[in-house]
């Protein structure tokens, strides 16, 4: 059987996203996800949206939605906007983690739109997207020294007990955790672990590791590495 797509118009209702002399993210993504949707259809595939109508929910909420139907992928749709022209161009798939499957999709869409003309600007991971952290993946439990991580349920234990973390100190553990044994640096980190367009600076990053290193018994896993960034050790 064919996969199953859902579809996330981004945006919606009193969020209008990116606006540009009146013109609304989240009418052209709305527009572009239902042809995109109708063509998927013809092709045999099973769609699902998250709206069909100009109707807002959180991304949190986005989530929960995707994650009630049936569907195999998951991709929302966005188009960025600059009051200065010419600023964004292009297309960039966001991606929660690059593997296999993944990069097959996002370059297959990539450079299909390359071949009509519009500039390829790859592959990002961007774990710290809420619609991507939140939709449910194959569960996935890593357990090393006395930690228990579950990917799943997004909690950790040490030593069978649970530890509380903010959603961000998760963020940055996963992300260490699904690149561990690679010297990280800051801005990769920022970039993944904080939102979008996140301006502040990179201590933020070693304030964050200090609470990892601190909480999970990690002073030796977690390396420093000198004037880059840090690398888990496992
Ligand atoms: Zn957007």
């Amino acid at each position: 059987m064919a996969p199953s797509i859902v579809i996330d118009p981004g945006h919606g209702g009193y969020d209008s996203g990116a606006q540009f002399e009146g013109r609304k993210e989240k009418d052209d993504v709305l527009r572009l996800a239902l042809a995109v949707g109708e063509l998927l259809k013809e092709r045999g595939y099973t769609v699902y949206y998250t709206r069909t109508t100009d109707t807002y929910d959180s991304p949190l909420e986005k989530a929960r939605i995707a994650n009630e139907t049936n569907g195999d992928y998951f991709i929302s749709f966005h188009r960025n906007s600059s009051p200065r022209p010419n600023t964004y161009q292009g297309v960039e798939s966001l991606v929660y983690e690059e593997n296999e499957v993944v990069n097959a999709i996002a370059n297959g869409i990539n450079r299909q739109l390359e071949q009509v003309g519009i500039e390829n600007l790859g592959i990002e991971e961007r774990p710290g997207l809420v619609v991507l952290r939140r939709t449910k993946r194959e569960e996935n439990t890593i357990s090393f020294d006395d930690l228990t991580v579950d990917m799943g349920s997004r909690k950790v234990y040490r030593g069978g007990e649970k530890i509380n973390l903010t959603p961000k100190e998760y963020a940055l553990l996963e992300v260490l955790i699904t690149h561990r044994n690679l010297a990280l640096s800051r801005e990769k980190l920022i970039s993944m672990v904080w939102t979008y367009d996140y301006e502040g600076d990179t201590r933020t990053v070693d304030v964050h590791i200090q609470q990892l290193r601190q909480k999970l018994g990690l002073k030796d896993r977690i390396k420093t590495i000198y004037k880059v960034g840090y690398r888990l050790e496992l």
